[in-house]
């Protein structure tokens, strides 16, 4: 069967040879420039997933100016603004910080990113619920990071996660699986997309869009059908928008099953009895909790490989990022 995401093949709709590239926070690639000299290296990011992206990381505070090691800075609270200040000096570093954070991330994202992460609770780089102090002195955990903010300002799009997050397997998988769409969707994009081009990345994507958002799945289906009565612009800007809307929604053990149930319609005239009900329990155990999403999917790939069935086999849902990583075996 066709990998659908290491498809080398020139007939690829998305095929591209360019790597991914993943905005990180330094201190997690292990750079010593946190406020206190040290870092923050994040195993998975370094041992793991470092080995299929390629990392640009960026220390905002060391960006603007900042020494290392240097004082702790909080959000605070003033009046309709939130401001950056030292916490032992009191010095105000909204200004410098707030410049080089635009700056920077205009020029990340404009040098083709698929995704960011972010390192949790920093008053630059937090993303979720980074604490402000407000103006009776009290901390609520409300904010979100200088240069976090710039960023997802710049690209609402963008995937984004912490990496304390990612000990959660179900939040891992998700943001693996939209950095690596992200970046199918730049590659296709990337010089001229032709409309055949559009047609058939999407037809590739469309069990991996049911399994997130069928409505969203239908009406860009309807934009790619109407593809030759609008300008490319217009095509490519609808098309980016409505497909990393629909990945932004979670898939649901629900909407995982509705989408395996549909691939097992596949077989409902090509497999013996045995066979048949084996995948149909296969797909119920997954549904009930007690297989990961790996068991059914790993049975579907087999009898799609045996079946010899073009569709499914060209179908990213399949394998939407690389096995070797294991994200479905923990979901
Ligand atoms: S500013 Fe961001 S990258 Fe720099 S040390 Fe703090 S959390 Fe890490």
């Amino acid at each position: 069967m066709a990998d659908p995401w290491f498809d080398t093949s020139p007939t690829a709709a998305w095929h591209d040879a360019t790597p991914v590239r993943v905005g990180i926070s330094s201190c997690l690639l292990g750079e010593s420039v946190r406020w206190d000299g040290g870092h923050k290296r994040n195993d998975f990011a370094c041992d793991a997933l470092g080995r299929y992206v390629e990392w640009v990381p960026t220390c905002p505070e060391v960006g603007a100016g900042m020494p290392v090691p240097r004082d702790t800075l909080r959000l605070e609270r003033r009046g309709d603004e939130t401001r950056v200040f030292a916490t032992r000096t009191g010095r105000d570093h909204t200004t410098s910080l707030r410049r080089f954070a635009a700056a920077e991330a205009r020029r990340l994202l404009d040098s083709g990113l698929s995704g960011f992460l972010f390192k949790a609770r920093s008053p630059s780089c937090g993303v979720f619920r980074v604490k402000v102090w407000n103006e009776a002195g009290q901390p609520e955990a409300a904010g979100r990071g200088i240069f976090a903010e710039a960023v997802i300002a710049r690209d609402p799009g963008l995937p984004v996660e912490e990496e304390g997050r990612l000990h959660d397997a179900a939040l891992r998988e998700r943001f693996v699986e939209r950095v690596f769409a992200t970046h199918r969707l730049h590659s296709l994009f990337r010089g001229r997309a032709s409309r055949g081009r559009i047609v058939a990345f999407h037809a590739a994507h469309k069990l991996q869009l049911m399994a997130h958002h069928q409505t969203r799945m239908r009406a860009l289906g309807a934009l790619v059908a109407q593809a030759k009565q609008m300008r490319p612009s217009e095509l490519r800007e609808r098309y980016v928008k409505g497909f990393s809307a629909a990945l932004a929604r979670p898939a649901t053990r629900r909407s995982h099953t509705n989408v395996l149930q549909h691939i097992q319609g596949y077989f409902r005239k090509r497999l013996p009895d045995g066979d048949r009900r084996e995948l149909g329990e296969c797909i119920d155990r997954y549904h009930q909790g007690f297989v990961p999403l790996v068991v059914p999917l790993t049975l579907l790939r087999h009898h799609v490989r045996r079946e010899g069935i073009d569709y499914l086999a060209g179908q990213v849902y399949l394998e939407p990022h690389p096995a070797e990583l294991m994200l479905r075996n923990h979901v």
